[in-house]
C-alpha cells in the first residue's frame, strides 16, 4: 500500500464501527434492491436482401459461320509394305507376328517360314532333318508344322551359323542330334542365354548327312555372317540353305553387319552361284527365287570392286604403302555411292556402313 495513503486507511478503519451503528440507526429504509433490468427487446431482425435479380442471360453470340472445309490432300500413295522384314527382327518388336507357311520344294523337302526366319526341313524314312530351330516359341511352331507332314520325329538339326537368333531351340527336340561347324562351339559358350545346345556334333570342312534316300551337304566356305557359316546344299534337289547372308533386293540392315565379313560373304555368294540351284532359302524371307541370290552376288562384287579401287589408289598414291589406304575409313564411307542399288531397301541407311564393312574386309580380312 501507499505509504501516504496508511495513515487514512487507519484512521478509517477505527471509525468503521461507528459508522456501522450510524447506519443502523438511521431512519432511511433499507436500499431497495436496484431493478433486475429488463431484457433489451431482441433487435428485431434486420429484413433479408431482397435477392438481386438474376442477370438477364446474355445473347448467345451467334455462331460464326463453319469454316469450309479445306480440301483433303490428295493420299499420299502408302509404300507396298515388304513382304517381310529385311533385317532380323526380333519377334517381340511390337509387330504382328504372320502364321507360319510351309511349301513343298521336292519330294520330302519344304521350306517352312515362321518369326521371319526359314527353315529347310526334310522328311525322310530315318526321321527329319531341320536347320536352324532359332528359339523355343519358333522351335514348338516348327514341330507343330512338321506333325502335319509326318509323324517321323526330328532327328537331325543342322545350325546354319552361331549366331543366338538362329541357334536357340534345340531344346524343343531333346533326342536330336545337333550339328554345326566348329566354330560354333567357342561362341555358345559366350551365350548369356543358355538357350544353346548341349550336344552337338561339328565338322571342319564339309559333312554329308544322308537322310534315307536324301543327301544334306554342309559345307564351310570361311566366314561370312559369323565364323562359323555353314552353307547348306542338297545337291540332287539343287537346294541351297544361306542364312543372313543377304535378302531380295535389300541391303543387310546396318544393325546387323557388325559380325558380318563382308569380302567372305562376297566370296562365298560367288562359290554358290556356280551350282545347280533351283531354290535358295535365305533365313529371313519368304522366298526361294534363286535370282535374290544372283543379284546379291552383281551388289557384293560392285561394292567390292568399288572399294578395291580406292584402296589401291589410295595405297598408289602412298607409294605402296597398305597404310596410305587409312584415311578411307574417314571418308569413303560418306561419298562413295553405288546409284545401280539406291532403291534397294535399307540403302539410305545402310550403304555406308556396307562401304565401311567392306573396306574393312579387303583391307583387314574382317
Ligand atoms: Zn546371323
Amino acid at each position: 500500500m501507499n505509504n501516504r495513503l496508511k495513515p487514512v486507511f487507519v484512521v478509517f478503519c477505527a471509525a468503521l464501527p461507528f459508522l456501522v451503528l450510524l447506519a443502523g440507526c438511521g431512519t432511511d429504509p433499507a436500499p431497495t434492491p436496484t431493478p433486475v433490468p429488463t431484457p433489451t427487446a431482441m433487435p428485431e431482425p434486420t429484413a433479408m436482401p431482397e435477392p438481386t435479380a438474376m442477370p438477364e442471360p446474355t445473347a448467345m453470340p451467334e455462331p460464326t459461320a463453319m469454316p469450309e472445309p479445306t480440301a483433303m490432300p490428295e493420299p499420299t500413295a502408302v509404300p507396298e509394305p515388304t513382304a517381310e522384314p529385311t533385317t532380323e527382327a526380333p519377334p517381340d518388336g511390337g509387330f504382328q507376328i504372320p502364321p507360319p507357311t510351309v511349301t513343298m520344294l521336292a519330294d520330302g523337302v519344304y521350306h517352312y517360314f515362321g518369326f521371319f526366319t526359314g527353315s529347310l526341313v526334310v522328311v525322310s524314312d530315318d526321321g527329319v532333318l531341320i536347320t536352324d530351330p532359332s528359339n523355343p516359341m519358333r522351335a514348338q511352331s516348327l514341330r507343330d508344322e512338321i506333325s502335319k507332314v509326318t509323324d517321323a520325329p526330328v532327328t537331325t538339326i543342322a545350325l546354319t551359323h552361331e549366331h543366338f537368333d538362329h541357334v536357340g531351340g534345340t531344346g524343343v527336340f531333346p533326342d536330336a542330334n545337333v550339328l554345326c561347324h566348329w566354330n560354333c562351339k567357342a561362341a555358345f559358350e559366350l551365350s548369356p542365354l543358355g538357350d544353346v545346345p548341349l550336344k552337338i556334333e561339328t565338322f571342319d570342312d564339309t559333312m554329308d548327312v544322308v537322310m534315307g534316300d536324301k543327301t544334306v551337304q554342309l559345307h564351310y566356305l570361311g566366314p561370312g555372317d559369323g565364323d562359323a557359316t555353314t552353307i547348306i546344299y542338297m545337291p540332287k534337289e539343287q537346294i541351297v540353305v544361306t542364312s543372313d547372308m543377304y535378302e531380295p533386293r535389300a541391303l543387310t540392315h546396318k544393325n546387323w553387319v557388325d559380325d558380318k565379313n563382308f569380302a567372305g560373304t562376297r566370296r562365298i555368294l560367288n562359290e554358290i552361284s556356280t551350282w545347280p540351284i533351283t531354290h535358295a532359302i535365305n533365313a529371313h524371307s519368304p522366298g526361294t527365287d534363286p535370282v535374290d541370290l544372283m543379284e546379291n552376288v552383281g551388289y557384293y562384287n560392285d561394292l567390292y570392286d568399288a572399294v578395291k579401287a580406292e584402296v589401291d589408289a589410295a595405297i598408289a598414291a602412298a607409294g605402296g604403302a597398305t597404310f596410305g589406304a587409312y584415311s578411307l575409313f574417314d571418308t569413303l564411307p560418306q561419298t562413295l555411292e553405288l546409284a545401280q542399288y539406291s532403291d534397294w531397301a535399307n540403302y539410305d541407311t545402310s550403304f555406308p556402313r556396307h562401304v565401311e564393312r567392306m573396306l574393312l574386309g579387303i583391307y583387314h580380312g574382317d
